[in-house]
């Protein structure tokens, strides 16, 4: 298997972790993990890996934006965002679901304990938590930024308090009617 990423240079098998087989380059660093390494490692975890908190941490420089070709069956692999507002990028073969790591991609899923996560990043319940997150990042920036500080989160309790209030229908037709004394 040659690299996706330089090319000419091969992959030469590396140990990720004790019983995690996968293909480095020497040259870039990028690792690609088959899918039946991945998963028989897997099957060997007892309990799954707590992730640990905080910040995922990206160096730009890290990224290759370009299309690349799985190194093991020739198919064009897909892109996949992994955490909302993070140009943390992924590339996994939907031919044969194995999946390439840039240089230290690796070590940021390791250093969040996410490395035992590696399939369910691809999987829709992942995918549109993370476009919801991203929608609620956008739509909250917004809001400050039009709103206010002050207001933003005034609205904010108001909202809670009208949808905690048992008679919050009362409520919202009073807010809203023109004139709540008029029939
Ligand atoms: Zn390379
Ligand atoms: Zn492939």
């Amino acid at each position: 298997m040659n690299c996706p990423v330089c090319k000419d240079y091969k992959l030469e098998q590396v140990n990720l972790l004790e019983g995690l087989v996968a293909a480095q380059c020497q040259n870039c660093k990028g690792v690609f993990i088959s899918s039946n390494d991945y998963m028989a490692w897997w099957r060997t975890l007892e309990d799954t890996i707590p992730a640990k908190e905080g910040a995922i941490e990206v160096d730009p420089s890290w990224e290759v934006p370009e299309l690349k070709l799985c190194p093991n069956c020739g198919h064009i692999m897909a892109r996949y965002k992994v955490f909302p507002d993070t140009d943390f990028y992924l590339d996994r073969c939907r031919r044969c679901n194995g999946i390439w790591l840039d240089a230290h991609e690796w070590d940021v899923l390791l250093h969040h304990n996410l490395h035992d996560n590696l399939n369910e990043f691809f999987t829709r319940p992942w995918q549109d938590h993370l476009h919801a997150e991203e929608t609620h990042n956008h739509l909250d920036a917004i809001y400050l930024d039009k709103l206010g500080e002050h207001d933003y989160e005034r609205i904010k309790e108001i909202r809670e308090w009208l949808r905690s209030h048992p008679r919050h229908g009362m409520l919202l037709a009073f807010l809203q009617a023109e004139d709540p004394y008029k029939i």
